[in-house]
């Protein structure tokens, strides 16, 4: 297993539509491990494969004692409205309220390239559909309205805009026992 650095914004792989995986082999196997060893070493509670840069369809989750991989997940169902407080590993520092459908009903495949279906609420549902988005290019901001929307971005590039990359190297926390 291997940490990988995370793509911050700025990162083109933030901004496009990642494919679907055709088959669940070893190789992906090994790329939904290295997502869980990076989003536990950043404390995340959810982690999507262009965040270290890879434009396939895969997310991770690890929110309210439900830890799974979902490949090719798609929503089929979305019920209710919740308004919560979101941040996103790759724009750190950066929250806001964002409002989402509160249940969903999720279908994708697992690590062994098993379909499921899980019906869920709470932020186990919210990191889902944050997840999703990654998927699609899409971030968490881009649902605030448009000033406060504007007014983070700006805000983003201007405190970032000496870094000579995009790419934040993950560190394991020295008391890790794994
Ligand atoms: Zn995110």
């Amino acid at each position: 297993m291997a940490l990988r650095p995370l793509h911050l914004l700025g990162s083109p792989a933030l901004r496009e539509e990642s494919a679907p995986v055709d088959t669940v082999d070893d190789a992906v196997r090994q790329l939904v491990d290295d997502m869980f060893q990076t989003m536990d070493a950043s404390r995340g509670v959810g982690l999507a494969a262009n965040q270290i840069g890879i434009t396939q369809r895969v997310a991770v989750i690890d929110a309210e004692g439900q830890r799974f991989a979902m490949i090719n997940p798609r929503l089929v169902e979305v019920e209710g409205k919740a308004t919560a407080e979101e941040g996103c590993l790759s724009i750190p520092d950066v929250f806001a309220d964002v409002t989402r459908p509160e249940r969903v009903v999720l279908e994708a495949l697992d690590a062994e390239g098993r379909p499921f279906r899980l019906e869920t609420g709470g932020l186990t549902a919210r990191a889902i559909q944050h997840e999703i988005d990654h998927l699609d290019g899409i971030l968490f901001l881009d649902h605030l309205g448009p000033v406060k929307r504007k007014m983070l971005f700006s805000r983003w590039k201007k405190e970032h805009k000496d870094d000579a990359t995009w790419l934040k190297e993950v560190t394991a926390e020295p008391s890790a026992s794994d």
